[in-house]
C-alpha cells in the first residue's frame, strides 16, 4: 500500500478544456464544482499542457484554477511535481525522452526543415529545451508535409513524434515536433508509475489534436463537449482501431445543470469511470 492509494489522478488539458477560453459558454457552477474537487485529500491534479510552467501561472491566475500537484508542460516534455507552491522538475524524465533526438537540440531540428513552405517558427517563449514549434497554415497540406518532416528527420537519425492542432480561436494550426518517447500520454503513464498512482483511478481530459495520444489510449479519458466535430471523430477511430473504445467517453452535458463544456466536461468524464466522485462537488453553487 502507497500513500497514493485510493486517489483519484484527473490528467486535465488547459486551454478550452479546463480554461473556458473557446467560443462555447462555461456554465457557472463548472469551475467552482472543479475548484471542490480537487480541493479534496483524495484527489490530485495533474495540468497536462502545450504551455511551460511561466504560462502555466498566468492561467492559474487569470482563471482563478487550482494550483495542481503534478505539471505535465510542454506538450509532455517537461514533468514537475509541486510541493509547497515550489515547482520540481523531474530530471529523469528529460533524460529519457532526450536520446530520441539523436543528441540533437530544437536549433538543430529546425535547421533540417526551415526552408518549407508554410511553417513559421512560433516565438521564443513557446520553445521547450524538447519541443520545437510552429504556426502552420490552417488549412495545410498536413499529410504531405509531415510525410516529408519525417523522412528528412530519418535520413539524420532524428526519431521525433510530430503533433498537430488546431487553435480554432485563434484560426492557425500549431504543430509541435517532440522526441519520439515523448506524448501527452507516455508523460502521463510515467507519472502515474512514479507517483505509485493507480491508473483505474486516473482520467485524462482533452479537447484538440495534441490531446488524442492520451485520450485514446489504456487509460480512461474525456473529451469535452466543446471539441470541434473533426477531433470528436479523430478520437472515436483512434480509440477504436486501439480496440479502447471502453476507455474514451464523450461529454454530452445535461449532467447537473451543466453543458459539459470545459470543466463541466471534467468532472462528467470522471464521474462516468468514478461515480463516487459527484459527492465530492454536488453541493457546490455558483
Ligand atoms: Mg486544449
Amino acid at each position: 500500500m502507497s500513500a497514493a492509494d485510493g486517489a483519484i489522478l484527473i490528467c486535465t488539458d488547459l486551454d478550452r478544456t479546463l480554461l473556458p477560453n473557446g467560443s462555447q459558454p462555461e456554465s457557472a457552477s463548472a469551475r467552482p464544482r472543479f475548484r471542490a474537487l480537487a480541493a479534496h485529500p483524495d484527489v490530485r491534479i495533474a495540468y497536462v499542457t502545450g504551455r511551460h510552467h511561466a504560462l502555466v501561472d498566468e492561467a492559474i491566475a487569470e482563471f482563478n484554477i487550482p494550483v495542481p500537484d503534478y505539471l505535465i508542460g510542454d506538450v509532455g516534455t517537461s514533468i514537475y511535481r509541486v510541493e509547497d507552491d515550489t515547482w520540481l522538475p523531474e530530471h529523469d524524465w528529460q533524460q529519457q525522452i532526450a536520446a530520441s533526438w539523436g543528441g540533437r537540440d530544437g536549433p538543430a531540428l529546425h535547421a533540417l526543415i526551415a526552408d518549407m513552405a508554410g511553417l513559421l517558427l512560433q516565438e521564443p517563449s513557446k520553445q521547450g529545451p524538447y519541443k520545437l514549434s510552429y504556426y502552420t497554415p490552417e488549412d495545410w497540406d498536413r499529410p504531405t508535409r509531415l510525410a516529408e518532416i519525417e523522412s528528412r528527420f530519418e535520413r539524420e537519425g532524428v526519431a521525433a513524434n510530430l503533433v498537430w492542432s488546431l487553435d480554432e480561436h485563434a484560426g492557425t494550426g500549431l504543430l509541435d515536433v517532440l522526441p519520439a518517447a515523448a506524448s501527452k500520454l507516455s508523460a502521463v503513464q510515467w507519472l502515474i508509475h512514479h507517483q505509485g498512482l493507480d491508473d483505474e483511478r486516473t482520467v485524462c481530459a482533452g479537447d484538440s489534436g495534441n490531446d488524442l495520444a492520451m485520450l485514446t489510449g489504456p487509460i480512461n479519458a474525456v473529451l469535452v463537449a466543446n471539441a470541434a466535430a473533426d477531433v470528436r471523430a479523430d478520437a472515436a477511430g483512434l480509440a477504436e482501431a486501439a480496440g479502447y473504445t471502453d476507455r474514451l467517453y464523450q461529454a454530452t452535458g445535461d449532467f447537473h445543470g451543466m453543458n459539459g463544456c470545459y470543466a463541466a466536461g471534467i468532472l462528467e468524464g470522471v464521474a462516468h469511470y468514478l461515480p463516487e466522485s459527484v459527492a465530492l462537488w454536488a453541493g457546490v453553487e455558483p
